[in-house]
């Protein structure tokens, strides 16, 4: 008897989905069981403590990293600290210079590289800070990149990302963000920057807030490309996963990863720096809630989170209409396969929409 029993597998959804910010980004929707590619490492219990004796990212340790840039208080016990990386991927100018041999070209690895010591508690996860300590911490992500805008004009973009957890790459345990800041703009920026502005120039409208509209608005109607029939309708505003008074998380159409929600201003705003306090304290409930309800949903969740904000280069002063903040919160679920590293296309196992009414499902207590 054939043991491979066809009949009863799960086809579930198999659909390749668009990036509507940038079109030549897509997700391979593969709900079915057989489709699961390798889970990322078991959910290891996470590093919950306090305190590590050995940890450089503790209080008391302050001497174990390179000099420190700044720490918020700046007088008494600090809560957030910013100190040069100790192994640097970015470092000062006296590296190679710019070589062309052939096809093979090289750029000299100019740049800055820190680390922001996101708590003094050294476990503690997002969904546990205080909303009083996550618009600090934003706080302090906007003064130094615009500090080091403002020092180093070779600098043409300022990443800010965070790695939580093994699965997501973080190599401490003590929870930390990261500033990567480049003489050149990041390839995933640049493609959304200038998508964005083909959008404006076509619609006099930006794409983000046309997102955020629809996902507030409308129902939507997905027709065959070739025959015009009608094949579903989806309500869009099931995308909605947390709202705030200037801030919203939606959950992707298009979502590489499993969990990944993106938290944007529901007016248009292209530029992170100038976000207001009041801004940044609404801000902090959003993501709040919106890690409380991943947390609930997949436990214990690894993830990247980066900033994607409009580069304050001249050549970019025409996009301020077209680009939209935002955070990308990207919760590492599977291992990307050969697949996705050949192809270049994301495979995405959880539907968005079965995603969508999971974390808006979550009940969480009023503050
Ligand atoms: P992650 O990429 O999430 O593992 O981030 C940890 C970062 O901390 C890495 O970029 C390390 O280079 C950096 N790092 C490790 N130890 C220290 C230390 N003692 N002081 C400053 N940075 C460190
Ligand atoms: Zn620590
Ligand atoms: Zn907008």
């Amino acid at each position: 008897m054939n043991e491979l029993d066809t009949g009863d597998q799960d086809k579930g959804t198999r659909e390749i989905r668009i990036n509507p910010i940038v079109p030549t980004e897509s997700v391979l929707i593969a709900t079915a069981r057989s489709m699961r590619p390798q889970k990322a490492e078991d959910a290891a219990p996470r590093d919950t403590r306090k305190h590590v004796e050995r940890c450089p990212f503790c209080r008391g340790n302050e001497d174990k990293t390179p000099p420190e840039i700044t720490r918020i208080p700046e007088q008494g016990e600090w809560a957030i600290r910013i100190v040069e990386n100790l192994y640097p991927v970015l470092g000062d100018d006296r590296q190679s210079p710019n070589l062309i041999f052939g096809l093979q070209q090289a750029i000299n690895g100019y740049g800055r590289h820190e680390v922001i010591v996101d708590h003094s508690q050294h476990g503690i996860a997002i969904h546990e800070m205080s909303p009083e300590h996550l618009s600090l911490l934003f706080q302090t992500y906007q003064s130094r990149m615009k500090q080091l805008y403002d020092t180093d004009k070779r600098l043409k973009y300022v990443l800010i990302f965070k790695n939580f957890g093994p699965a997501a790459g973080a190599s401490m345990a003590h929870t930390h963000s990261q500033i990567i800041a480049t003489p050149v703009i990041p390839q995933n920026v640049q493609d959304e920057v200038e998508h964005s502005k083909k959008y404006y120039e076509k619609h006099q409208h930006c794409i983000f807030c046309t997102l955020v509209d629809e996902a507030l608005t409308y129902e939507a109607t997905i027709y065959d490309r070739d025959s015009g029939e009608v094949v579903r309708k989806i309500n869009v505003g099931q995308y909605v996963v947390e709202r705030g008074k200037h801030f919203i998380a939606i959950k992707p159409f298009a979502s590489r990863y499993e969990w990944e929600v993106h938290i944007l201003p529901l007016v248009h705003k292209s530029d992170f720096i100038n976000a207001s306090r009041e801004e940044l304290d609404d801000f902090a409930n959003v993501l709040k809630r919106t890690m409380q309800r991943l947390d609930a949903v997949i436990g214990g969740a690894q993830y990247n989170y980066f900033l994607h904000t409009i580069p304050l280069d001249k050549q970019y002063d025409d996009c301020q209409n077209s680009y939209h903040w935002h955070l990308e919160i990207c919760p590492r679920t599977s291992i990307p396969s050969g697949f996705e590293l050949g192809s270049g296309l994301f495979v995405n196992t959880v539907s968005p929409e079965d995603a969508a009414v999971q974390l808006s499902n979550v009940v969480l207590d009023e503050e």
